[in-house]
């Protein structure tokens, strides 16, 4: 059985083979881009190339990107650790040509990959494409279609709809239609009761959407009009995780050597053993997920914080801490003590873990003590706030209740939001945001007689120098401006 290591440099051993540069990923956190907080896709680091704004340093690249999906457009957080496939933070291999090779090459490759190197079963893939859109004057994309039945029966080449198989990085720009590789991982028994293709695109947990091949070949103009795009480019993203499943024979991402590590720590941590209660099977999962996005973050000096992607990343920290105190229960801070089983299995791979060991684990542990100082009481109010609700025969909350949990015990407001939906609940979210309104007018009034030394930067420019407390047990990170 090939290791997670070993599928990660097969990948870049087959695409070197093909003559692609292979680059490192682009860091997670993004620095100068008002439009995107994270890196979500591979294609990010290319999109100056892409839109032909700086001209492709190598015109075939290939690169295991790290990812994160918590907000914007792609945000899966409310998948994670419910389901067995999505991450917050995952690897995305990817491949491109920026004017070089197109559909043919494309689609080759990944078959040879998938199949001739890493030896997946062909019976049990299949490939989506783009149906067209008379409505614009697109047709089917005839073109991939007859290039995967040279690999793939008829019966397992799917036509998809524009929401899956039409590719588009704004209102304009380049844009073009896609193919999107799918494995069914069911027994044989289960895939001769429902065909596969039945279930493609169907949110079912064993056949799943591997490789997505985008195909940019139009350019959308202002007035929403397409024209050929004069370099045609090849965009290509595969999930990391779970290619691994597909390749280890698991059902799940956790259950791949990815993740076994941590889940075999938390586990051994908390005393308790993954698959035995559902509850904190959830729990396990959303921990070993979420300890990488925070890892992740801070080593790409991405600290938590309290506005924008700080803020992101400690609401992440903290719906972690909250799911090992309530189902692990674990009341002293705990997930600290994951990094180094982290940086064992990962480390080689992303060498900023390793060197940043120790500041990952001590910020991790600073936030943990911090949070946990108020966990508990806050969880006493939010039980106290459901009960009575529930005694009135409502399922909703105050959102002054909420907007206290989140401005005096630290709960971020999809935190609050989790709990209640776990008792079937719901906040007056209107009531939250008028209090959040009035709350910021108040700061906004103090920051005006506000002088300090103390500044909070952008990243890249700014040095951890440490934490202070606020009127509330809340820590805030303090950053100080580097010459
Ligand atoms: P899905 O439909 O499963 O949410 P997607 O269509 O949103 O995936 P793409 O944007 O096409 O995903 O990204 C390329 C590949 O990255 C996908 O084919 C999938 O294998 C992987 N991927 C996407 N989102 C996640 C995630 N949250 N966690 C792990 N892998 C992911
Ligand atoms: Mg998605
Ligand atoms: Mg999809
Ligand atoms: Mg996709």
């Amino acid at each position: 059985m090939l290791t997670a290591k070993e599928i990660r440099e097969s990948y870049k051993d087959f695409f070197r083979s093909k003559g692609h540069q292979i680059v490192p990923s682009a860091p997670m956190v993004i620095k100068d881009d008002p439009t995107l907080m994270f890196t979500n896709a591979g294609m990010n680091q290319f999109k100056d190339i892409i839109l032909g704004n700086v001209a492709a340093k190598h015109r075939r690249v290939a690169d295991s990107q790290k990812c994160l999906r918590v907000s914007g457009k792609h945000n899966d957080l409310e998948e994670v650790g419910m389901d067995t496939y999505h991450h917050t933070m995952f690897e995305m291999l990817g491949n491109w040509s920026f004017g070089d090779y197109f559909k043919q090459e494309a689609i080759d490759w990944a078959w040879e990959y998938l199949v001739d190197v890493l030896k997946l079963n062909p019976d049990v893939l299949y490939a989506t494409v783009f149906e067209g859109s008379p409505a614009e004057g697109l047709s089917r994309d005839d073109e991939a279609a007859s290039i995967w039945a040279k690999h793939l029966p008829e019966s397992h080449i799917i036509n998809g709809n524009k929401h899956d198989n039409f590719w588009e990085m704004g209102d304009t720009g380049p844009c073009g239609p896609c193919s999107e590789i799918h494995i069914d991982l069911r027994s044989p028994e289960e895939r001769a009761a429902v065909p596969g293709r039945d279930l493609v695109n169907h949110d079912h947990p064993q056949v799943i959407e591997i490789w997505n091949l985008v195909f940019m070949q139009y350019n959308r103009k202002v007035d929403g009009s397409l024209e050929p795009l004069p370099a045609k480019v090849i965009d290509t993203g595969m999930g990391f995780e779970r290619l691994c499943m597909a390749l280890q024979g698991k059902k799940s991402n956790y259950d791949t050597d990815v993740f076994t590590p941590l889940i075999n720590k938390i586990g051994e941590l908390a005393g308790k053993k993954y698959g035995e209660d559902a509850k904190v099977d959830v729990a396990m999962r959303v921990i070993a997920d979420h300890v990488r996005t925070i890892a992740f973050s801070i080593a790409d000096s991405q600290l938590p914080g309290n506005a924008k992607a700080g803020y992101v990343i400690r609401r992440i920290l903290r719906r972690a801490v909250r799911y090992a105190y309530t189902f692990l229960d674990q009341k002293q801070a705990f997930m600290y003590r994951l990094v180094d089983t982290l940086i064992d299995s990962m480390g080689e791979a992303y060498p900023e873990l390793p060197k940043q060991r120790d500041l990952i684990m001590k910020v991790i542990k600073e936030e943990e003590d911090a949070f946990l100082r108020t966990l508990e009481n806050g969880i006493r109010l939010l039980d106290s706030a459901i009960a009575s609700a529930k005694k009135e025969d409502k399922n909703e909350i105050s959102g002054k209740e909420a907007f206290i949990l989140y401005d005096t015990y630290g709960f971020p407001l999809d935190l609050t939001e989790l709990i209640l939906k776990e008792n079937g609940m719901t906040l007056d979210q209107a009531e939250f945001d008028s209090e959040m309104a009035a709350q910021k007018a108040r700061a906004r009034n103090a920051a005006a007689v506000e002088t300090g030394d103390w500044v909070v930067v952008r990243d890249g420019e700014q040095e951890f120098v440490g934490y202070d407390m606020t009127k509330t047990p809340t820590r805030i990170l303090r950053y100080r401006k580097v010459k």
